[in-house]
């Protein structure tokens, strides 16, 4: 294998782990301008493999800088278009600065979350299990919002709600699932924490976090895996 060749294979790999990383978080934008999008996206990396392919094939010199530019205009220009700033973020009661959100199961999460929510999402799938986001990054108004709604116990079913300024739905490791189906419950048991997934909150079962893989699964909630 020539050095154009394991270039061409490293490059197809890339857009293939692009596209099925992207492919996955939908567009926080209209419908129009989401096509318009995808089709910039397609014609970016077909034309950067054509001109890949006919280096090789057709053994015409390689145009680095056209590789370069193309390569460049992917790596800059595709998670431009699948993130937006979602706000304020918070730890411990202090403001971390704004994160970066995308938007999957039609919910705002965290980029980085994203990526590690599809991942597991994509194990669950192949099981046939359909995980759910019902809830992911939060801003101050939301919390506040929930917040009050466990004072009042007059929303939200007056669940538990963290301090405002204190949830990590607001720093975006967080998100609520769909667990109230049985199936989705007991896969996250048996299973999230191969991802770096766990339950943090004894009372409820839908309360994810992402801690990292490595972390065992009873961390934080006790009796609560298999
Ligand atoms: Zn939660």
């Amino acid at each position: 294998m020539d050095i154009a060749e394991q270039l061409y294979n490293s490059i197809v790999t890339i857009v293939n782990a692009f596209n099925s990383d992207f492919v996955e978080f939908e567009e926080p934008r209209s419908r129009s301008k989401r096509l318009n999008s995808q089709s910039v996206f397609k014609l970016l990396t077909s034309s950067l493999q054509k001109t890949i392919v006919q280096s090789i094939h057709q053994n015409k010199p390689m145009n680095f800088y056209k590789v370069i530019v193309l390569a460049i205009l992917l790596w800059v220009g595709l998670p431009a278009l699948y993130a937006y700033d979602c706000g304020e973020a918070y730890r411990y009661g202090k403001s971390i600065g704004n994160k970066d959100c995308t938007t999957v199961d039609g919910k705002p999460v965290v980029v980085e979350t994203g990526y590690k929510y599809n991942t597991m999402k994509r194990a669950a799938a192949a099981k046939g299990v359909s995980l759910r986001i019902n809830s992911g990054f939060r801003t101050m108004k939301e919390q506040k919002y929930f917040y009050n709604c466990y004072l009042t116990k007059k929303c939200n079913s007056g669940n538990k709600a963290a301090k405002p300024g204190y949830s990590n739905h607001q720093n975006g490791i967080a998100l609520d699932l769909n667990t109230k189906e049985p199936a989705v419950y007991s896969w996250l048991v048996s299973n999230a924490s191969k991802y770096g997934w766990v339950r943090t909150v004894s009372s409820e079962k839908w309360h994810w976090e992402y801690r990292g893989e490595g972390t065992p699964c009873n961390a934080f909630v006790k009796y609560t895996c298999k």
